[in-house]
């Protein structure tokens, strides 16, 4: 597949000459290339700007308070028209925090009403400002799914990845949660957190570091939650000029193709759903949103369900954080 070369993928590509094998390679080796979605997309994963409270030193979308994209109410509309045409059962909102962009509360209204299951993804912090303290009620009523990242159950960790006071700003968050029915046992809230690995390494077995978040938030601040996904750090964004400033890019590359797990490759994300970016353009999947990979079709408003299904997957070599280990997706661990 031709692809767009630009910065990124070149940082990405110099990897050949040191004799790492492209991920291209690696498919055609297990006889899976081309990779191709689904007969049909279950997931629509809308980032609705780069806008965020947070910078956070990992962030693949370079968010940030300085950033202005923001997903206008017309995309928005375009998106949910395609998930009732083509029956695309959950809407997926990421950012950014989706929080800030002033129409999130409408597209929440809007696909509950055409009862579709929305997951909203959330740094925790943003709720505790005031003009967003009313959310958490107004995601239970809607019975919104709440993905909500915490690097770690530590507040050196935490405040060491995302800023000084943001693990405290997370757990008094998690408790207003909580005591909204999240997380808890018996309720149809969904709370689940992420847990993402604070350097260049991979995350460790999803089943464990999901047992040691479970003991230290229950037994220190009395939380609980339904799952904890372990995602990977993709070498994109910010991650990827961190491994590059710090010479750790040829090995952390090297770890994850050494960890390459043929059995994770049916499970990737991008087989199963479509990323729309906040001003409409397509792509397989939000990492390669922010590589400007596109796919086919381009645009939410030239979206037909022929195209979405069936369709060749734009990959390249950061897919190998998708394939390590277990595997990593916006769920967490593939196998
Ligand atoms: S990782 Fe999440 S919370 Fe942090 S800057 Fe990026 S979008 Fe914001
Ligand atoms: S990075 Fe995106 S395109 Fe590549 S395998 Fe993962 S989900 Fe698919």
């Amino acid at each position: 597949m031709n692809v767009n070369v630009t910065s990124p993928f070149s940082q990405l590509d110099t990897l050949e000459s040191v004799g790492i094998k492209t991920f291209v390679e690696k498919l055609k080796e297990i006889q899976a290339f081309p990779l191709k979605s689904g007969d049909h997309i279950n997931i629509m994963q809308i980032n609705i700007g780069k806008v965020c409270n947070l910078s956070c030193k990992h962030c693949h979308v370079e968010a940030g308070p300085q950033r202005t994209e923001i997903m206008s109410q017309e995309i928005m509309a375009q998106c949910l028209q395609v998930m009732n045409d083509h029956q695309i059962k959950t809407l997926d909102i990421t950012g950014g925090a989706p929080e800030l962009n002033p129409n999130h509360q409408w597209l929440i209204r809007q696909a509950t009403e055409i009862n579709r299951h929305v997951i909203t993804r959330c740094n925790l912090t943003v709720l505790n400002d005031k003009n967003y303290a009313h959310l958490p009620e107004f995601y239970a009523e809607h019975k919104v799914e709440v993905v909500a990242s915490l690097p770690y159950y530590t507040q050196k960790n935490t405040d060491r990845m995302r800023g000084d006071g943001v693990f405290q700003s997370s757990i008094e968050v998690l408790k207003q949660l909580n005591k909204l029915g999240y997380g808890r046992e018996g309720s149809d809230l969904k709370l689940n957190l992420v847990y993402n690995p604070g350097g260049a390494f991979l995350p460790p077995a999803q089943q464990g570091i999901e047992a040691d978040f479970r003991r230290n938030l229950l037994d220190q601040y009395g939380i609980t939650f339904n799952s904890l996904y372990a995602i990977g750090n993709f070498p994109v964004g910010r991650f990827l000029t961190f491994l590059q400033k710090s010479g750790n890019l040829q090995p952390y590359m090297e770890k994850l193709v050494a960890a390459f797990n043929p059995e994770t490759v049916s499970g990737v994300m991008c087989r199963d759903q479509i990323s729309v970016s906040w001003d409409g353009y397509l792509f397989d999947c939000d990492f390669n949103q922010m590589l400007n990979l596109s796919c086919k079709p381009k645009h939410i408003s030239d979206c037909k369900a022929e195209d979405l299904n069936g369709r060749e997957i734009a990959v390249h070599n950061h897919c190998y954080a998708c394939t390590a280990g277990s595997g990593s997706s916006c769920g967490g661990a593939v196998v």
